[in-house]
């Protein structure tokens, strides 16, 4: 089953309204649409993309595996892997370079929670929690970057991008696409605001995608 095939199952799959809560495996997880046959199931998870593949992850074992993985990252060569992610490349690889920048300013610390929260680490934003790796990665693939404050999202893209092999480096029209996108902020009027940002970059059609949420995603790098 090829990667577009995997995309369009799953956007059936993770629409809000197969979202639940199972009370007694105390987990969030995603119904399967009655319109989706055992085929395609079972070619989804021949290429590893069944959903409800949960783990819970410690915030050790999150900052252990960030420290490692973008560290077979240059900074340079995530810079070329965000650009290429902005056209030619799947959204995955946008979150190279906030991964490494991420990796580079946080000291390594002991989880830290926030008074009155037991599982929200104060300083990197951790949050001790159940993921689906596949949700993460249909995210990655679709919507672009993990928020700044969500080591998890990016420990999980770092794996995906190792897993691929891949460090891709932007075509001239990335690097176009790049310098009309920079363009575009750069001739806002001084002290825009943000959605007034985010809604002259969506006018142009700069991304490859139709939603506004790309643009956000794009504007928090
Ligand atoms: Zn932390």
């Amino acid at each position: 089953m090829d990667l577009i095939e995997q995309l369009r199952i799953l956007r059936q799959i993770y629409r809000h309204e197969n979202a639940y809560y199972d009370s007694e495996k105390a987990l969030h997880l995603h119904r399967i649409p009655a319109d989706i046959s055992a085929d395609e199931l079972e070619a989804l998870g021949q290429a590893g993309r069944m959903p409800n593949q949960m783990s819970s992850p410690g915030h050790d074992e999150i900052w252990d595996a960030m420290y490692a993985l973008a560290d077979t990252w240059t900074l340079s060569q995530a810079a070329d892997a965000f650009i290429a992610g902005l056209w030619t490349a799947p959204f995955l690889w946008q979150s190279a370079l906030t991964a490494k920048l991420l990796s580079l300013v946080t000291p390594r610390h002991a989880f830290t929670p926030y008074q009155g929260s037991a599982d929200t680490c104060i300083i990197c934003g951790f949050r001790k929690k159940a993921v689906d790796s596949t949700l993460l990665w249909y995210n990655r693939m679709t919507g672009g970057i993990p928020l700044d404050g969500d080591p998890t999202g990016y420990v999980f893209a770092l794996r995906e991008m190792a897993q691929s092999g891949l460090k891709p480096t932007p075509t001239s029209y990335d690097l176009w696409t790049f310098r009309a996108v920079l363009t575009v902020i750069r001739h806002m009027p001084p002290k825009s605001r943000y959605s007034k940002v985010r809604d002259s970059l969506h006018r142009e059609k700069l991304l490859p995608a139709s939603q506004k949420a790309n643009v956000c995603s794009l504007l928090q790098i």
